[in-house]
């Protein structure tokens, strides 16, 4: 069952300096605000720390949301380099991605980080978007549904069942991202199926919307959000073009 509206985030990753983040914006602006605000699909940009109050400023007034792309569990203290969820609240942001495949492989990102910065994503008031997903290792190895069970179980870890609607589910098979290989609707269903189940068994269920991620392009987007447990995308590469940003929204639009 789609859990509402669905929702396309774009991941910039580590491009785009503040003033070219402007700019994108305004292009995904003009592109996608409709009078009347967003049509049936909700949108968010998740750029770099530095680019945030720029991008931000550019988004003011329109349906577009922003977002950020880590943070800090702690509130404030003598962590350099971090920051923390009030910091990114205070810039405006809605949502932040948490667990991306990318922190884990070169920031040391963990199950139980993770798990932390959930709950003090949650606790400021940010949506969560928590990402999850198998190495092409682990597929072969069959490993995929114990992966993301681990992934999901320590992120999700002692939340009251009413904390799971405020949150957003990821599945990002590593060996898709930023590399042209999609899953194939098969290859998501049978996974977004599953992580359906573990939020069900956690007295959560159609509230929590279960993006997919991994190589969506304007080309591929329709057939993977057809799918009826995919409720919207992750783009990382295709987000950083407002034209294909803006086709794999219309693709995502409901009809
Ligand atoms: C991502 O960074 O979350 C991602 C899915 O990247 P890409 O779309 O480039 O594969």
């Amino acid at each position: 069952m789609m859990a509402g509206i669905p929702l396309v985030a774009g991941n910039w990753k580590m491009y785009k300096t503040p003033t070219e983040g402007a700019a994108l914006a305004r292009e995904l602006r003009q592109r996608l605000d409709r009078p009347g605000g967003p049509d049936g699909v909700d949108v968010a940009v998740c750029p770099p720390f530095p680019a945030l109050p720029a991008v931000g400023a550019a988004l003011q007034g329109s349906g577009i949301a922003l977002g950020a792309q880590d943070m800090h569990w702690e509130k404030e203290g003598a962590f350099t380099g971090a920051v923390s969820a009030g910091m990114l609240v205070d810039l405006g942001c809605r949502f932040v991605i948490l667990g991306h495949s990318e922190r884990r492989q070169h920031f040391g990102e963990t199950d139980a980080t993770v798990q932390r910065k959930v709950r003090a994503a949650l606790a400021a008031g940010l949506t969560p978007i928590v990402c999850v997903g198998e190495t092409v290792a682990e597929r072969d190895a069959a490993q995929t549904l114990a992966v993301v069970t681990r992934q999901v179980g320590a992120a999700l870890e002692g939340l009251p069942a009413a904390d799971l609607g405020r949150l957003i589910l990821a599945y990002e098979p590593v060996w898709a991202i930023g590399t042209g290989r999609t899953a194939t609707p098969a290859q998501a269903r049978e996974i977004h199926g599953a992580l359906r189940r573990l939020l069900t068994e956690r007295g959560g269920g159609p509230a929590t919307r279960i993006l997919y991620g991994g190589s969506v392009k304007a080309e591929n987007a329709a057939a993977l959000l057809r799918e009826p447990e995919i409720d919207g995308a992750l783009v990382g590469g295709a987000s950083l073009v407002a034209e294909q940003f803006a086709r794999i929204v219309e693709a995502t639009r409901p009809a």
